[in-house]
């Protein structure tokens, strides 16, 4: 029996912009899937899909404009915030902004234990700290004592996660941890994070714009694209047989791949500002956009048991 961690059901989340909060922002739309315990899930989409929006709601950053989300089986808003936010730990993408410039980095690993484990004696908190700075592949003679800036962006990444492992959590939500740390130093953070999963059973939402590299770390794949899950399904899946139109153009997109994809998808990864709130959001910019698309929303699709689609393509959705 798999143990369900999350459950997001109808989420959605609207901003209100502009000088008279005129303009509505529509960051994510009927949002709708299930997070196993132990799963590495990878969000992902270009810049402004909404994936940073759904890390903040799920970490009760940001509250949803409609929608449910229930964890282990437990309303959300009905979850003990101190507990949770233990439970539930966090990564971002600026490694740099995640640390206070005049701090240790002691002070920084000690703050978790003294607020979630008070009864630890100064002596255990440092042998915890030293362990996890070890599994996360630091030496902690080097580490402790110093300053954030004499180290590097890749180190200083480890040394969220070590901060985030301390509290021993069962859920890590990176998001897109590894875009601003140097390519050549990027998988190796990832076996990090799947060394994580497997040995310690932490459930992993990681959030990339990168489809490569979340097909090389995770078990399942949600695609968003303006706000809307397009696909979601097995890596293997989704990576093998990708269904939508938009992941078939992030397939073609990566290098390694061998390009067996229409031409036609490899249109520009620019900016539409036009949004089809009617019909498929997609649409502005798919390739086999026919009438129904302009003119009705596609509903999830699922094609196999583990792999759903929001695309006209493929017949009669459910709405
Ligand atoms: P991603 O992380 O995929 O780049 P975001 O979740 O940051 O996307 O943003 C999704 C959309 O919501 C964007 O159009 C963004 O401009 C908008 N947005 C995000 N946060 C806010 C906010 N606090 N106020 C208004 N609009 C926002
Ligand atoms: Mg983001």
């Amino acid at each position: 029996m798999t143990e369900l961690v999350y459950e997001v059901k109808n989420l959605t989340k609207v901003f209100e912009a502009g000088f008279f909060r005129t303009s509505k922002i529509v960051a994510l739309n009927d949002v709708t899937f299930n997070v196993d315990k132990g799963d590495v899930l990878s969000i992902v989409g270009e810049s402004g899909s909404g994936k940073s929006t759904l890390a903040k709601i799920l970490l009760k950053l940001e509250k949803p404009t409609s929608g449910k989300i229930f964890y282990k089986g437990v309303d959300l808003n009905e979850v003990d915030n101190k507990r949770y936010w233990r439970e539930v730990q966090a990564v971002f993408q600026d490694p740099y902004a995640s640390f206070n410039p005049v701090h240790r980095i002691d002070r920084t690993l000690k703050a978790p234990l003294k607020n979630y484990f008070n009864h630890l004696s100064e002596r255990d908190i440092y042998s915890r700290i030293k362990e996890v700075l070890e599994f996360v592949g630091l030496k902690p003679e080097e580490t402790l004592g110093k300053y954030p800036h004499q180290f590097s962006g890749g180190q200083l990444q480890r040394i969220m996660i070590a901060r985030a492992l301390l509290v021993d959590p069962e859920v890590l939500i990176a998001d897109e941890p590894v875009s601003m740390i140097d390519a050549s130093l990027r998988i190796e953070i990832l076996n990090l994070l799947h060394d994580i999963n497997v040995k310690r059973g932490i459930t992993i939402l990681f959030i990339t714009h990168d489809l490569s590299l979340a097909s090389y770390i995770s078990n399942k794949i949600l695609v968003l694209y303006r706000g809307e899950i397009m696909e979601f399904g097995d890596s293997e899946e989704v990576v093998e047989n990708p269904l939508h139109p938009y992941t078939q153009l992030l397939m073609s997109s990566i290098p390694q791949v061998d390009r067996r994809f229409d031409r036609k998808l490899e249109i520009e990864l620019e900016k539409i500002e036009e949004v089809n709130l009617v019909g498929c959001v997609f649409q502005p910019r798919c390739p086999y956009a026919r009438s129904i698309c302009i003119n009705t929303k596609p509903g999830l699709i699922n094609i196999k048991p583990n792999h759903l689609v929001r695309c006209h393509l493929y017949g009669e959705s459910q709405g």
